[in-house]
């Protein structure tokens, strides 16, 4: 059955800044498709449960074709869904939810997103590096980092995990091994610090930024430890995409050092949902062009 109009949305708490709507908006205008894509901004739970359950009954009945999810609710909302795909249950956390043969299912299109942009971005060097043995650090171990340490992981990547608290990447690393039981995860906890990611950081082929060190407005701050050289021979991958320079990105290209921030995951895990919900190639130019744009006119 085709759909009509398309009635899309993203539930979460706060929404003012999201770019979701615009991006979504002109993926539809691009394809000639008719609809829209709201924003639901619903308290966490317990508070938010009524306005919950009444979206995704509405989704159930076919009123809403495809819902985002993001901060706080990437994981109360999996109480609402009858399935998860394997990467949502990996990653822990859901990020898209779809309508398949009448039950509601969720994903996450961030670990998917995370790999296409880095294999869209990798310099050529590291592509044939990547053939051999392949070690990355990841900085942080929040939600965003469990998506990205799954999706670098089960692609075959050395993992070096740098969390403040040591509890958090230890559990992180135990969740996401116990969920892939069927994959071989080399993944190793490390201490956010000078001297253990110094003994490390010259052996690393990839350094991902997946801490908030470094947004808006704390554009000063930088993950990486002060006075700690950088490696050589490494791509850095800020997930931070405002501002688009970060202070990390800055440090590295003046390192000499290729680097990129988030703006191309951000495209691609929206990308990745407008086509689970539509059906049809997401326009992913226009829509990084619409994301480029709108993050130069952030404050
Ligand atoms: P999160 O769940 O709050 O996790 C943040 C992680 O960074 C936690 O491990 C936190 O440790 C750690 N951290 C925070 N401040 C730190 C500090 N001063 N020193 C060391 N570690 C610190 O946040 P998230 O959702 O993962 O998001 C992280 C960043 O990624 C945000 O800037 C977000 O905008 C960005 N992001 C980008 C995309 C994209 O598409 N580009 C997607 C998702 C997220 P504690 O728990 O101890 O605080």
């Amino acid at each position: 059955m085709s759909i009509e109009r398309f009635s899309l949305g993203l539930i979460g708490h706060p929404l003012e800044h999201s770019l979701s709507p615009q991006l979504h908006r002109t993926a539809l205008q691009e394809l000639s498709l008719q609809g829209d894509y709201l924003l639901y901004d619903i308290p966490p739970l317990p508070a938010g449960w009524a306005d919950l359950d009444a979206l995704f009954k509405k989704m159930r009945s076919g009123e809403i074709q495809g819902l985002n999810v993001t901060i706080p609710h990437k994981l109360s909302v999996i109480l609402f869904l009858d399935r998860l795909t394997p990467v949502a249950n990996a990653a822990g956390a859901v990020n898209t939810v779809m309508q398949q043969e009448n039950l509601l299912v969720g994903d996450n299109t961030d670990v998917m997103g995370f790999i296409a942009d880095l294999q869209r971005q990798i310099p050529d060097w590291l592509i044939i590096q990547q053939k051999k043995d392949r070690t990355a650090l990841v900085l942080g171990a929040g939600g965003a980092a469990r998506a990205v340490v799954y999706a670098l992981a089960s692609s075959g990547w050395m993992v070096w995990l740098a969390a403040r608290r040591p509890k958090q990447a230890k559990d992180l690393i135990e969740d996401l091994k116990r969920k892939s039981s069927d994959q071989i995860l080399d993944i190793t906890p490390i201490s956010f610090e000078q001297n253990s990611i110094q003994a490390i950081a010259p052996d690393c082929h990839l350094v991902v930024n997946a801490t908030p060190l470094g947004m808006f407005p704390n554009i000063q701050d930088n993950p990486w430890p002060e006075g700690s050289a950088y490696p050589k021979n490494t791509f850095i991958y800020d997930l931070v995409y405002n501002p688009a320079e970060t202070a990390l990105i800055q440090a590295a290209h003046q390192a000499g050092l290729q680097a990129a921030n988030g703006t191309g995951m951000l495209a691609e895990q929206a990308a990745l949902a407008f086509e689970i919900w539509t059906g049809k190639p997401a326009p992913k130019e226009k829509m990084l062009e619409v994301i480029v744009n709108s993050i130069r006119k952030l404050p």
